[in-house]
């Protein structure tokens, strides 16, 4: 029972296989990959051509040479002529295969022509030997020449099936002249091989065809293994950056826990212990040290409601429920504001300030809010970065792709190149020695960039280790300019 069992199995297997076939891509007709893969095969087999053509004819040439008293007396110059016409198929075969190798999609057209002029001159060097070796009259010389064009329609249809073109012009270069020669001839022999020829041709011509649909088949499976493979690799690419990109957020998260650990740790502190000092009366009672300490509590408790309001800004900018509210603000009017808050902290480090507005610009659409957080922002890590004595330039100009761009540029340490991509995430912070002697979350540039391309605009960091540090932010909104206000 065994064996009605599996072949049902097998004829199962078989009934399922043109399900298979259909899932492998049909090449289209013009597709270019497919004609310079074809191409490519074709090209491949020139070798043979080059040296089994002169060498299998020059073989045949010898066996009627030395069996000239059964397949007729032939001169040594048709012989010659024989192998000689061989020869210059097979040279311009070895050219052909020297100059194709690189076959470029945009070149197929160009080749394919070259390999059917070559093909051409193949087929009718094979018709010069059926000629050339043809005794009228004698059937052991008749059937030996038909084997041998023969075997040469055969392996030509092996070997150029893969181009259509190219196996048409092999075949009918080769079976006209068989065909003249046949139908010429006067032997029995030849007539017989003349009423054969047409079946044996459409069995080349349907062999020939198929054979390029197997072909065609088996390019589609290669070509559909190698986009699988090309897929992979992109998947595999993007799953180590991933991983990577999370391996990152992970550090920045601990680094972040760490510092904020910190950030809070520190106010936290002076408030606990400066309230509990006042409380308990420690000093006695009405010193004149508390309200100095109460001064002490309000700044820490200030400092820690900025913390969390940048770590809730951002949150918000993150979770895209910020919202701003773009309007002209007077930009000398905006700064003015900055200046004053900015000055205490700049006079504690010796630091100077400048703040220049182009002069055909007087106002910038932007929400105040964001506008005053993003200079303060970027004002506070100039200052906190620029050592003692340095000079800060903050610039407010008309960009040249409309909207204004506001600079802040620092004589500070500088950023190392590697470095400067990751600035604009949350709670990065470059990690040098600057880092650890400042302070801070890594949330103000983060805060920055998040209110910018809320704008529209964006924000960017040019800067060198050693050379200072500039800061842009660019708002894409149309500024108004002096002269337009002034004739409006
Ligand atoms: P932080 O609150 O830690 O300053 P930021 O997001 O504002 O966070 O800045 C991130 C990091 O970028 C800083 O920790 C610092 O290393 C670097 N940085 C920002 N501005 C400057 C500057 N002007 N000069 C040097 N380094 C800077």
């Amino acid at each position: 029972m065994a064996f009605p069992v599996r072949t049902m199995g097998a004829f199962a297997r078989m009934a399922a296989m043109p399900d298979l076939l259909s899932a492998i891509p049909v090449p289209k007709k013009e597709d270019a990959r497919y004609c310079q893969a074809r191409l490519r095969l074709l090209i491949e087999t020139l070798p043979v051509t080059v040296w089994f053509n002169p060498a299998g004819v020059a073989i045949g040439c010898a066996a009627l040479w030395f069996g000239r008293s059964d397949f007729g007396d032939l001169s040594l110059w048709r012989m010659v002529a024989a192998v000689g016409a061989q020869c210059v198929a097979s040279i311009a075969a070895a050219i052909a295969f020297r100059v194709y190798p690189t076959v470029s999609c945009d070149g197929v057209a160009r080749v394919r022509r070259g390999l059917v002029t070559l093909q051409a001159l193949i087929g009718f060097g094979w018709g010069g030997v059926i000629w050339a070796l043809w005794v009228e009259g004698n059937a052991a010389n008749n059937c030996f020449v038909v084997i041998v064009a023969v075997m040469a329609l055969w392996a030509m249809a092996l070997t150029r099936c893969a181009v259509r073109t190219v196996f048409l012009t092999g075949l009918a270069s080769l079976a006209v002249p068989l065909c003249v020669r046949l139908a010429t001839s006067s032997g029995a022999a030849a007539h017989v091989f003349l009423a054969i020829l047409p079946i044996w041709m459409a069995y080349m011509l349907f062999s020939g065809l198929s054979a390029r649909k197997r072909v065609d088949d088996m390019l589609a499976a290669r070509f559909a293994n190698e986009d699988l493979s090309k897929e992979l690799a992109v998947a595999h690419d993007e799953a180590v950056q991933k991983r990577e990109e999370a391996e990152l957020a992970n550090q920045t998260k601990t680094a972040f826990l760490a510092n904020m650990s910190h950030e809070l740790r520190t106010p936290l502190n002076a408030i606990i212990g400066f309230s509990e000092i006042i409380m308990s009366q420690a000093l006695g009672v009405n010193n004149p040290r508390y309200p100095e300490y109460a001064g002490d509590i309000h700044t820490s408790g200030t400092h820690l409601l900025t913390l969390i309001n940048e770590i809730l800004d951002v949150a918000k900018i993150e979770a895209g429920r910020m919202e701003i509210d773009p309007r002209p603000l007077h930009l000398e009017t905006a700064l003015e504001g900055i200046e004053r808050i900015m000055a205490i902290r700049a006079g504690e480090k010796a630091l100077t300030i400048s703040y220049t507005v182009s002069p055909d610009l007087c106002e910038i659409i932007a929400d105040e809010r964001a506008f005053r957080q993003i200079l303060l922002n970027l004002l506070s890590n100039a200052v906190k970065f620029t050592p003692q004595g340095g000079h800060i330039a903050v610039a407010c100009k008309a960009a040249d792709e409309g909207g204004t761009l506001v600079s802040v540029t620092d004589t500070g340490p500088g950023i190392p190149a590697e470095k400067l991509a990751m600035l604009f995430k949350p709670f990065t912070q470059v990690d040098n020695r600057f880092d650890h002697a400042q302070g801070g979350t890594g949330l103000g540039l983060a805060l920055v960039q998040g209110l910018a391309r809320l704008h529209g605009g964006r924000a960017w960091i040019e800067s060198s280790e050693g050379h200072g540090t500039s800061a842009f932010v660019y708002f894409p909104l149309a500024p108004v300019k002096r002269e337009l206000r002034r004739v409006g």
